[in-house]
């Protein structure tokens, strides 16, 4: 017996590259190009040194109440992490417990299979439809518990409520996580069903809508019984998670609603102008509701394009993985970023 047989193997998961060059343009990890409300910036000037000598509040409390508040809940209801990733890590271990698999569609967030594999948690992947759409019935077998996104990544479609509300309906024995990172950006929460649902949980972020990727703010909203299981799960891991800044920061971020619609609003109407000239280019993709665009080109395989964009500091993210092994997932930026990515594709798909 060697000392690695009782080593916790696993396959980690694998962010988009984190490049740092002066002039590019990045448009492969759905972060806002947008800055964080003005607030946040004048807040974080204003952070007192010595307020770091201590602990954090390990309840996160005035950020909780913010996002009750702002989201018309109890304070009981809302849990906060590291992240949406932390959120959801936590969620997985104290849910997903049952010995059936748990279900999410074959093509998702990637960080899925991941959380499962780590926490040996069985799963069975549905496959999305030809269309790229969530079959409801797919997730009528039994199961150990439920995740998906919506709008799902990396596809960008958004499902109705009424789809979501089947699935949750469908499965009263265990917990439906819906993973609203991108629904900011027009979709419809699933949050007004959290009265009717007590197996539902709803994850959302502040990294894509929020533009605060870099600060790690998520949280969860659900009945007061499931926000109960994972605070005890997540202290007796570790109680300090958040910092006090990221509380902080977060807060006002919350309540600079005008600016909150502003960039969002912004980012939506740049989406839909790229969906206007990528089809003109010869491009197909679902009608995203996402702040990215998922898209194939009828000629051109996507490693291709991809390669060229990188040659231009313009980063884009290629999976070379079946099924979507001839699309590029592209994040919406500024519409001058857009303009250059769009003038760039436009010239070189002409050379062709
Ligand atoms: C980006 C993303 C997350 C994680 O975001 P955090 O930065 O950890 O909040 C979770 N789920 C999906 C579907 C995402 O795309």
């Amino acid at each position: 017996m060697k000392w690695e047989d009782n080593v916790r193997k696993v396959v980690p998961y694998v962010a988009g590259e984190q490049p740092n060059k002066q002039n590019m343009i990045k448009l492969n990890t759905n972060e806002c190009p947008y800055p964080p409300a003005p607030g946040v910036e004048k807040l974080l000037e204003a952070l007192n040194c010595n307020a770091l000598r201590l602990y954090p509040d390990s309840n996160t409390t005035l950020l909780t109440e913010a996002l009750a508040d702002y989201y018309n809940v109890k304070k009981e209801q809302v849990f906060v992490g590291v992240g949406s990733d932390d959120v959801l890590a936590m969620a997985f271990m104290t849910f997903f417990n049952g010995k059936d698999p748990i279900l999410f569609p074959d093509v998702t967030y990637s960080f899925y299979d991941v959380w499962a594999d780590l926490y040996r948690i069985p799963y069975r992947t549905c496959a999305l439809d030809e269309n790229w759409h969530i079959r409801p019935e797919d997730y009528k077998q039994p199961n150990g518990g439920i995740i998906f996104p919506n709008p799902n990544a990396p596809t960008g479609l958004l499902e109705s409520l009424r789809v979501v509300e089947e699935i949750v309906k469908a499965n009263p024995h265990v917990v439906v996580i819906v993973d609203e990172a991108y629904i900011d950006f027009g979709g419809t929460s699933a949050l007004p069903l959290l009265e009717k649902y007590e197996n539902l949980l709803v994850v959302q972020t502040f990294s894509k809508s929020r533009s605060m990727a870099g600060l790690r703010i998520g949280f969860c909203i659900g009945n007061e019984k499931l926000i109960r299981y994972l605070n005890d799960v997540k202290f007796s891991f570790n109680s300090y998670t958040m910092n006090m800044p990221s509380q902080v920061l977060g807060v006002e971020a919350v309540r600079n609603d005008a600016y909150f619609k502003e960039t969002t609003q912004k980012i939506i109407n740049t989406r839909e102008w790229v969906k206007k000239e990528l089809a003109k280019l010869g491009f197909t993709f679902p009608d995203s509701m996402a702040n990215f665009i998922f898209a194939s080109h009828r000629s051109v395989p996507a490693k291709e394009i991809f390669r060229a964009l990188r040659d231009q500091d313009i980063y884009v993210r290629y999976w070379d993985k079946p099924r979507i092994d001839n699309c590029l997932r592209i994040t919406i930026g500024t519409d001058e970023q857009m303009k250059v990515l769009i003038d760039f594709l436009r010239q070189y798909l002409s050379d062709k």
